[in-house]
């Protein structure tokens, strides 16, 4: 049979033509277990310390296309029936075979507690308990923010800087590489610095260290971050 006659019959395949479709859009849309949760403000909102571009092929390519992979690789997996992607996370870490289902599943999570520190229009210093800890813990506000940039430039590859809480609620910081996250450690994520090359390459190229210190000083929300911190 010519290409264009099977081409043809196709085309007389009416119930089917139709059907077909409506077929696919059943299956496509199922919700994913886990869906990527919106961002809390405009791709412009962070420039110029991160620019529009940076903003949307991170937010739209990247985190989309993490939770994709980690919804399809779940599927028929224990996975699908846990609750949170921290356990997720925590469980698929402990599994060497299962290193897709973590690098996707952590960086889902990760930059799940990246967006929302940025919401523009809170306080640009921690106050209250949080400034307390971060005075008690980690030796005051300046001293962290100098602190947690050289450990997030001090990364080698890709990866991230943290500010976690401890099993006895200390403050600490933490650099973890690639898309792992501190509740590996049975730490609680407080602020997370996103040092993979996407996240500051188009605004700062290779000034890494200049990025975090911005994100620092001019983007992060400290009421959003203060209200992670356990009491
Ligand atoms: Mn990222």
């Amino acid at each position: 049979m010519s290409d264009r006659r099977r081409f043809l019959l196709g085309l007389g395949l009416g119930g089917a033509a139709l059907a077909a479709p409506s077929i696919l859009r059943a299956q496509t849309a199922a919700p994913p277990k886990f869906p990527q949760p919106a961002l809390p403000y405009e791709f412009t909102a962070l420039a110029p310390v991160i620019g529009a571009q940076t903003v949307e092929l991170h937010y739209a390519r990247h985190h989309a296309g993490q939770y994709a992979t980690m919804n399809r690789l779940i599927v028929g997996r224990r996975y699908a029936d846990m609750n949170s992607l921290v356990q997720i996370v925590q469980q698929s870490s402990l599994v060497a075979a299962d290193a897709a289902i973590f690098n996707n599943a952590g960086q889902a999570l990760n930059h799940d507690i990246y967006w929302p520190q940025f919401t523009p229009g809170g306080p640009k210093e921690p106050s209250g308990a949080l400034k307390a800890k971060i005075d008690s813990d980690l030796g005051g506000f300046d001293k962290m923010k100098t602190d947690l940039v050289a450990l997030s430039n001090g990364i080698f590859g890709s990866g991230w800087g943290w500010i976690a809480q401890d099993g006895a609620g200390k403050l600490v910081l933490m650099a973890t590489l690639n898309g792992d996250n501190p509740v590996t450690k049975n730490h609680t994520p407080i602020l997370g610095i996103d040092v993979w090359e996407h996240a500051y390459y188009l605004d700062w190229q290779n000034r890494r260290a200049d990025h975090v210190k911005a994100v620092l000083d001019d983007l992060v929300n400290w009421s959003v971050v203060g209200e992670r911190v356990k009491a």
